[in-house]
């Protein structure tokens, strides 16, 4: 059995209509939690039939939950060095068709920070690629926890989910945490010219699931 969670609570619960670039809109509602581990002001998005106040837990499917870690270059500025802006975007069209939620953790750059993470996209630029970078920068591969996730979906009283993400770290963080993961469905791959090396050393160094065409720019 893991070890009981830090006990967080919800905040504040506020309809945030979304209309995404291209038009695509859809209601949400935003919660803000008390008593998160770290600190930190992660916000999770209830979508589909999550949006509305929950009157009944019964007949509801296992909620689609993605773990989506902020990306500010990619999420916000549409930055081609990763795939983090389609990805988001995927996941809120997905988790609004199915009902869930996608948690928007605050670990930047992998955990790193967002300055880091550009000092990191520099010495990929002289050669490193994206896991040797964070090491040379004294940083792990990898400094993303999942333990706010899990307080984060305690608070919403869910305990099963499915986990809609490409990397299977994001499920065994979950489950290491308590949370019962019953299947984890892929993102698509969002393939560019200026994408591919890291999408590429993503699937080499940190076993993701990707099925790249290889042969592509
Ligand atoms: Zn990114």
């Amino acid at each position: 059995m893991p070890p009981p969670l830090p006990v967080a609570t919800i905040r504040t619960v506020v309809p945030v209509p979304l209309r995404l670039a291209g038009g695509y809109a859809t209601a949400a509602r935003v919660f803000s939690f008390d008593g998160l581990a770290d600190g930190q002001e992660h916000i999770a998005f209830g979508l589909g039939d999550r949006a509305a106040p929950v009157t009944s837990a019964a007949g509801r499917r296992v909620p689609l939950v993605r773990p989506h870690s902020e990306c500010l270059t990619g999420d916000v500025f549409g930055s081609e060095r990763c795939d983090c802006g389609p990805q988001l975007r995927e996941a809120v069209e997905r988790i609004a068709g199915t009902g869930g939620y996608l948690l928007y953790l605050r670990q930047e750059g992998r955990g790193i920070g967002l300055y880091a993470k550009l000092d990191a996209y520099a010495l990929q630029d002289a050669g490193l690629d994206t896991y040797e970078a964070n090491l040379a920068l004294g940083h792990r591969e990898d400094e993303r926890s999942y333990l706010v996730a899990a307080q984060m979906l305690q608070a919403l009283a869910v305990s099963r989910v499915v986990v809609l993400s490409n990397n299977p770290d994001k499920v065994r963080g979950l489950r290491r945490f308590g949370v019962t993961v019953t299947a984890r469905v892929p993102t698509g791959v969002h393939l560019s010219a200026a994408n591919a090396r890291y999408l590429a050393t993503k699937a080499r160094r940190g076993a993701h699931a990707l099925d790249l065409p290889l042969s592509a720019g």
